[in-house]
């Protein structure tokens, strides 16, 4: 009896992750919706995203980062990094070092995208894992997936096309997942451009809204039916959905003019309505126009040295002399913007706003079902993921702790889950007599103790961080003269006070 109660509580344990042996290599796919709020589900009608509720994890939001715009948070999402540390900081960056700035269109060169060496999407990292020749990404439209980043790019891509259709996109994904053995994917990656443009154009409470979230919610029916027909893909695929940012609605009237605040030749800034990075050109201006912004009652204004830790917004050469942030539903209209393009919906505001916060669903054999799971970062996404692939997990600014609720079947120390998981399993198999429960209860007490020696290798290789052991980076004094001016800072009291 003994001996059964052993091979059943460790059978639960030392299966590091919930995928069977085929295919060789767990099978992932992650799709952004840009701009979908994490209450639209509760507030417009989507039966499909209720069936993708029911079916695996709803979390009861993202908590994203600053600053909550498209490209800075896309490439946090796969990298795991905060934009201070992988330095895509805004939709409109100025590099100092390269005297260049540059906007989502013209992100081409990777110099903006491998600012330092350990900048890696998780693409990359699942394409260069153990058995890597059974593992290949392929990504879709994803903010710089066409650009090789410190030297690589994904197996197969296909970059932004702005008309692109939905269908179009799941279907050369599902393709890409059918190949034959040597070319097939293993992870794919996909982004769509909706619900956020009829965000701006309409605002999150419109009846624009309504039509443009059936229409996605349609998409999702679409994908649950094809993955449902698909004998591989049900069995083995785990699925994210998931998005950058929220939306918040605009009326328009609270704007102010930058250049009527301070004279346009001081400075050069870089942003958008939501906030912006100011460039100051002669340090000694800086206190001068600091002093001047921050009368502003609306509006949080910060020298670079002050700008709170919460944002993880200030270790970069790309984030200004000055950061200026609106709040929320404010706006600011920066020099070259006459304030003509009318939006009724914006986002890039602090990331700790409710109306930023983007959703999150997941299903496949490696969730639990659980409906308003608690929230955690968009950093822990790449740690997430790293697991779900079966890969080691790098030293980002995520944790795989945060993520672990969600997740069947984690090799966890935890013992109540140990507990719980053995008692649900004996119940099952004996009734809830007496007897057998007293000699359960003595079963586990060896068991555990026998079970913590026997995982012990297996779980230090997935656990490389935790929630103490932020990755950060500081900025080197300008003296250096290097170009990569940002270097590791394993703890709190290495980083440097500029
Ligand atoms: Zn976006």
């Amino acid at each position: 009896m003994l001996l059964v109660v052993f091979f059943f509580f460790f059978s639960v344990q030392c299966v590091p992750i919930n995928i069977e042996k085929s295919p060789p290599v767990p099978l992932l796919l992650l799709i952004s919706f840009d701009g979908f709020r994490w209450d639209y589900p509760d507030l417009y009608h989507l039966p499909h995203f209720d069936q993708l509720a029911k079916r695996g994890v709803r979390l009861e939001n993202i908590e994203n980062s600053f600053a909550t715009v498209t490209f800075p948070s896309h490439f946090t999402m796969i990298t795991g990094l905060f934009e201070e540390t992988h330095g895509i900081v805004a939709n409109t960056i100025y590099d100092p070092t390269f005297n260049e700035s540059v906007t989502i269109v013209g992100m081409n060169d990777t110099k903006w995208w491998s600012q330092n060496p350990w900048t890696q999407p998780i693409w990359i990292t699942n394409q260069l894992a153990t058995n890597s020749s059974s593992r290949r990404s392929g990504v879709i439209s994803w903010p710089g997936c066409n650009i090789a980043i410190n030297g690589h790019l994904p197996t197969k891509f296909q970059p932004f096309e702005p008309n692109r259709s939905f269908d179009s996109i799941v279907k050369q994904m599902f393709d890409w997942f059918h190949e034959n053995e040597s070319t097939r994917i293993n992870f794919g990656v996909m982004y769509f451009p909706e619900p956020d443009e009829t965000g701006h154009l309409h605002g999150p409470h419109s009846p624009e809204m309504a039509k443009t979230l059936a229409m996605v919610d349609s998409y999702v029916g679409q994908l649950l039916q094809m993955i449902d027909r698909d004998e591989y893909l049900r069995k083995y695929l785990n699925v994210i959905i998931t998005s950058d940012h929220g939306m918040h609605e605009i009326d328009g009237k609270h704007q102010i003019v930058l250049e009527k605040l301070i004279d346009k030749s001081l400075y050069n800034a870089f942003g958008k309505r939501a906030f912006a990075n100011i460039f100051v050109k002669r340090a000694s201006d800086i206190e001068r126009i600091y002093a001047n912004l921050s009368t502003l009652t609306n509006y949080e204004v910060y020298k670079k040295s002050d700008i709170p830790d919460e944002y993880h917004y200030q270790f970069n050469v790309r984030i200004g002399d000055i950061l200026i942030i609106s709040r929320i539903g404010y706006e600011i209209l920066l020099p070259g913007d006459d304030g003509s393009e009318r939006r009724y919906g914006d986002h890039g505001y602090d990331n700790r706003a409710e109306s930023m916060h983007p959703i999150f669903y997941a299903f496949g054999p490696a969730f639990r079902q659980i409906n308003r799971a608690k929230a955690f970062r968009n950093v822990d996404l790449f740690p997430l993921m790293s697991y779900l692939l079966d890969i080691p997990i790098r030293l980002t600014n995520g944790s795989l702790e945060n993520v672990k609720h969600i997740l069947i079947d984690f090799p966890s120390n935890d013992f109540s889950g140990w507990f719980s998981r053995l008692i649900h399993l004996l119940t099952s198999l004996f009734g809830s007599s007496v007897i057998v429960m007293i000699f359960v209860l003595l079963s586990i007490l060896v068991g555990c103790i026998y079970s913590v020696a026997a995982c012990r290798h297996s779980s230090d290789s997935l656990f490389v961080e935790n929630n103490d052991f932020a990755i950060r980076y500081r900025l080197l004094d300008d003296k250096n003269g290097s170009i990569n001016n940002l270097i590791v800072s394993e703890s709190e009291d290495e980083i440097v006070e500029r």
